[in-house]
């Protein structure tokens, strides 16, 4: 059985914590909140979600890439719990990209990332997991990995200039359908 959590938002000093690496992935605890925060990602046409964003300061988010609402054009994949992630190498080409989060409700930004990254990551069953991630999953990896680092995709912002309402988003979402 897995319940909502509440998301908490931007100005809660548990988002600007680094997250504690998990130890033992099969206790009942960790998988409870990973199930906990897929259906949480899911409630909130999220397509990803780190664990501090419940307040649970720990090394686990979900990449739930799926096209939904607030992300129209997003590609279609199970919901992926990945645990202690690490980006071991990357491209050096980065791209601006439109990101939101659910602990900043309301603002879109143009944030840049790498465009491919190479990872690993325990999964839910304690395997480490190698994968290679392009464009807007990498893009989800690398937002949700600096959940972990207390970091917030604003903070990637390279101007003010790049920050707009999810209002204003909308219309450009369905001026690029
Ligand atoms: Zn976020």
């Amino acid at each position: 059985m897995s319940q909502l959590m509440q998301v908490i938002q931007l100005g809660n000093p548990i988002l600007r914590q680094l997250a504690k690496p998990v130890e033992n992935i099969s206790d009942r605890n960790i998988q409870q909140l990973i199930d906990n925060l897929i259906a949480t990602a899911d409630n909130a046409n999220g397509v990803g979600i780190a664990a501090p964003q419940v307040a649970q300061s720990y090394q686990i988010f979900i990449v739930a890439s799926h096209p939904n609402p607030r992300y129209p054009h997003a590609p279609e994949m199970e919901p992926t719990a990945m645990i202690n992630p690490e980006i071991v190498s990357h491209s050096s080409e980065t791209i601006k990209g439109w990101e939101g989060c659910l602990s900043i409700p309301g603002i879109r930004g143009l944030v840049p990332r790498y465009k491919e990254i190479e990872v690993t990551y325990s999964d839910r069953n304690g395997q480490l997991q190698k994968q290679h991630f392009t464009d807007f999953v990498a893009r989800i990896f690398q937002h949700e990995l600096d959940h972990l680092h207390g970091i917030s995709f604003l903070d990637r912002v390279e101007s003010n200039l790049d920050l707009i309402t999810e209002q204003e988003y909308q219309k450009i979402v369905v001026n690029n359908t």
